[in-house]
């Protein structure tokens, strides 16, 4: 990413009133004018039915940016800003929004560059394209881009309905489907980590990894979300956006260039290669859960059912565990362990890269060596941790864990970008890379589609688990079946694995 450039672009905002726009955009796009990546040359246009006046929108701004304490920036910086009452379903309304952007790119001297940030409900996304195009306001003299926020449908057939309906109206060129974790620093640093390194890619492979683990856990329930979350649940939520996103980035080969089209074709062939599951094998290779109540930080937590806006009889899924196994010559025999869940002990994505061991452990009978594991940390720490084994320091001699730690945002917490921010920027620059194609949304909903059609037609498989443990047993069956474990996260975590594993009797 060249941070140079000063793009030159009307952001207009789809749900400006909303909560993703107060917490995460307007903050990420004004880091991007301080850094002074942003020139003077912007105008963000916010638009949603409330009958705001520009200077509510202005005031939000401010209140969304109040920890920043150079407010002569943050004043500056509003003046860009500019809101719209709009109806999705109401024509003249586009009309308005385009008299209202040819205004403000004369004032700000942009040259007809337009974003188009989806960030309302997506039943919404299909008809506010169609009517862009339709009411020309995509006919702006400059380059246009559309931004779509996950989730992108609900399964495969709502997913191609979307892409149809959005595909009227703008070119896969011009969309660009969020997924923030592929903005988030650790996310971009696995292609660096793999392919930068000469002591890794060599090993990437069969021959030396026995197995890679990827874990997203979230200390949260569903907070406000509860009517969403209960018709989406974690295997549409998270697995098939942001885990199947990372296992194809730590799965693909090397491209033969760093260009998002070479990126992605690489992409692309990992989830081909996916073993696709069958309804009647999804007990073998996938685990849900669902919390119970329980302890966090010492507060007593209710338990799923119990949460606002869900059915008290829920069945959905607020835990996965899955198995994913890749057929291709790289990879053939390494499972890849995914699990991410809600009001689980700790907030934590990390990915262990499990190493197999020496073909002949001279060390086996004196001290068990562990295995070589390469994690790393994506948040909320960010950097690495290499476990090697080496000698016991002494005359008695045997082997000990070495424990090799790089933090990257202990060394510069300044300067990480958020994963908005990054995102923002590189959708005014035209990069692509990090955002989702539309064959990569095909290929893991046709992936994930069959795991859900086998928990709709039963619940029995529902396993409970506590608040603030790491899931249900059946996770951790999951991996012993292979004589594998979940490489504990931490310490911490690891006194909780073994306690939540002698509540055998959680029931709820
Ligand atoms: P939200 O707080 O419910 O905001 C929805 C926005 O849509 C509001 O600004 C609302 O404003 C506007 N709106 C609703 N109906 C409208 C209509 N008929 N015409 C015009 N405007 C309308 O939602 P959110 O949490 O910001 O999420 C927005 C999108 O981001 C969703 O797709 C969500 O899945 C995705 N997302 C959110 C988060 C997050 O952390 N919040 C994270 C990841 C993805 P008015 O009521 O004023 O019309």
């Amino acid at each position: 990413m060249n941070t140079k450039i000063q793009p030159k672009t009307s952001i207009v905002i789809f749900g400006a009133t909303g909560d993703l726009a107060k917490r995460k955009l307007y903050p990420s796009i004004f880091n991007l004018y301080k850094k002074g990546q942003l020139a003077e040359n912007f105008a963000v246009v916010g638009v949603a039915r409330r009958p705001w006046s520009n200077e509510t929108l202005r005031d939000t701004v401010k209140a969304s940016l109040e920890h920043e304490p150079n407010r002569d920036v943050v004043e500056q910086f509003c003046q860009h800003f500019y809101y719209l009452s709009f109806e999705v379903t109401n024509k003249s309304t586009y009309h308005e929004l385009k008299t209202l952007l040819d205004e403000v790119e004369t004032i700000h001297k942009i040259p007809g560059n337009r974003i188009f940030y989806m960030s309302m409900a997506p039943e919404f996304f299909g008809t506010i394209a169609k009517n862009l195009k339709a009411e020309g306001v995509t006919d702006s003299g400059g380059w246009t881009r559309l931004v779509i926020e996950k989730p992108f449908g609900h399964d495969l057939e709502s997913a191609r309905a979307l892409n149809q309906e959005i595909r009227q109206a703008f070119s896969e060129e011009e969309i660009y489907r969020i997924d923030h974790y592929l903005g988030k620093e650790m996310v971009q640093n696995i292609e660096v980590i793999r392919f930068a390194n000469a002591i890794f890619e060599p090993l990437w492979n069969n021959k030396y990894i026995s197995n890679i683990q990827i874990t997203s856990s979230e200390t949260l329930g569903v907070e406000e979300r509860g009517g969403y979350y209960d018709t989406s649940g974690a295997l549409r939520d998270m697995v098939q956006n942001h885990m199947l996103q990372m296992v194809s980035l730590l799965a693909m080969d090397p491209p033969i260039r760093l260009t998002p089209d070479e990126i992605r074709s690489e992409k692309i062939k990992v989830l081909r290669a996916i073993r696709p599951i069958t309804e009647q094998d999804t007990s073998r290779y996938f685990v849900r859960g669902q919390y119970g109540p329980g302890v966090l930080n010492e507060s007593e937590v209710p338990g799923y059912r119990s949460e606002n806006n869900v059915n008290p009889h829920s069945k959905t899924e607020t835990f996965v565990a899955g198995k994913i196994l890749i057929d291709s010559h790289r990879w053939a025999g390494v499972p890849f362990y995914i699990r991410t869940g809600k009001r689980m002990l700790l907030k934590s994505t990390e990915i262990v890269i499990e190493f197999k061991g020496m073909p002949m452990n001279l060390y086996y009978s004196e001290n068990q060596t562990q295995s070589n594991l390469l994690i790393i940390h994506v948040q909320p720490d960010e950097g690495l941790t290499l476990f090697l084994n080496g000698k016991k320091v002494g005359p008695a001699g045997g082997t000990t864990p070495v424990q090799l730690d790089y933090c990257n945002n202990c060394v510069d917490t300044t300067n990480t970008p958020e994963a908005y921010e990054r995102l923002i920027y590189d959708c005014m620059l035209g990069d692509a890379t990090n955002f989702t194609h539309w064959d990569e949304v095909e290929l893991s909903w046709s992936f994930i589609d069959s795991i859900s059609k086998a928990w709709e037609k039963s619940d029995k498989d529902l396993h409970f688990y506590e608040s603030g443990s790491m899931g249900p047993d059946a996770s951790m069956e999951l991996l012993e079946k292979d004589g594998h474990q979940w490489w504990p996260i931490t310490s911490e975590s690891k006194e909780e694995e073994k306690r939540s594993r002698s509540n055998e009797s959680f029931r709820y």
